[in-house]
């Protein structure tokens, strides 16, 4: 039976009780992470945590624990559950109180949900590739916060999906931003570009872990905004995320990304990513 972390307690999912009033199902009033863990040990949890408490700040919502008693209920649901290889999901929405926009008294405690669960490496995606759509970025202006409020990217993923894609691509004025739930970064001469960490994408963790290998392995990496048709023209693409890791794009609407199949530097920075990961065995799952 898996144990989750509901609103201050360690249970059983059939015995939870969440509110109809929880402002979470309302208006999507929170903000989440996932945190993978290898080896039942979770992965750049502080970065996670940090991120997590930086997404609360932005729209004013005070958690009430510290990133480290959030770590501990992340371990905790890692040892009840015993994953070996998966993650972590955790939100925080801003509670439960009658149905009204603005923020609730100060009496009202926001909710922590958590869970842990298996989930293996995406050992074929990343040995093979993956194929993506471009869709219209339709999202607010305030993509930089982890919020729960995901129907642009639902419904961008659906899209891709229809079409028999793993992932889409967000384009807002010609401009290739990220991925549903990913971050994207294209090669080209020798140099990895990727978008900004602006108020229009998400600044994943595995992008910065990625960013930091290409320093360490003396690629040139530059956060520099490129556009659809430049997309089309690397000589390899990337799709980065905690659960994706560095997982090759081997075409975009179609069409195909240099050889069409995952290129050196991007096998390069997989190599870098799965040694610095906390495996027992360096490729196993
Ligand atoms: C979570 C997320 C990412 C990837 O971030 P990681 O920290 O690497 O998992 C990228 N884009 C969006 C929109 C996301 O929600």
């Amino acid at each position: 039976m898996t144990i989750y972390f509901i609103d201050g307690q360690f249970t059983e999912k059939d015995g939870v009780k969440i509110s109809i009033d929880d402002r979470g199902y309302y208006f999507g009033d929170g903000v989440y992470e996932v945190i993978k863990v290898y080896n039942g040990e979770l992965y750049t949890a502080e970065e996670h945590m940090t991120r997590l408490f930086q997404s609360a700040s932005k729209i004013k919502l005070a958690i009430p624990h510290t990133e480290r008693q959030l770590i501990e209920i992340a371990e905790e649901l890692v040892k009840k559950n015993e994953i070996d290889t998966g993650h972590v999901y955790m939100q925080v929405t801003r509670g439960a109180t009658q149905r009204l926009h603005h923020f609730p008294e100060t009496n009202v405690s926001p909710v922590v949900t958590a869970y842990a669960i298996l989930n293996p490496r995406p050992l074929t995606n990343l040995k093979d590739g993956v194929a993506t759509k471009t869709v219209d970025d339709i999202r607010w202006l305030r993509c930089d916060i982890k919020s729960l409020n995901l129907l642009g990217n639902v419904m961008a993923k659906q899209e891709a999906h229809e079409a028999e894609c793993a992932e889409a691509i967000f384009v807002r004025d010609g401009i290739v931003m990220e991925g549903s739930s990913s971050n994207m970064f294209g090669v080209k001469g020798g140099v990895v570009y990727t978008h900004p960490a602006t108020n229009l994408i998400l600044n994943g963790i595995t992008r910065r872990v990625v960013m930091q290998l290409c320093a360490d392995l003396g690629i040139q990496v530059e956060e520099k905004e490129f556009t659809t048709e430049e997309a089309f023209e690397m000589d390899e693409f990337i799709m980065t995320s905690t659960t994706a890791e560095v997982t090759p794009v081997i075409s975009i609407d179609g069409k195909q990304i240099g050889s069409g199949a995952p290129g050196p530097i991007t096998m390069k920075l997989q190599e870098a990513f799965a040694k610095q990961l906390p495996l027992a065995v360096i490729g196993k799952g």
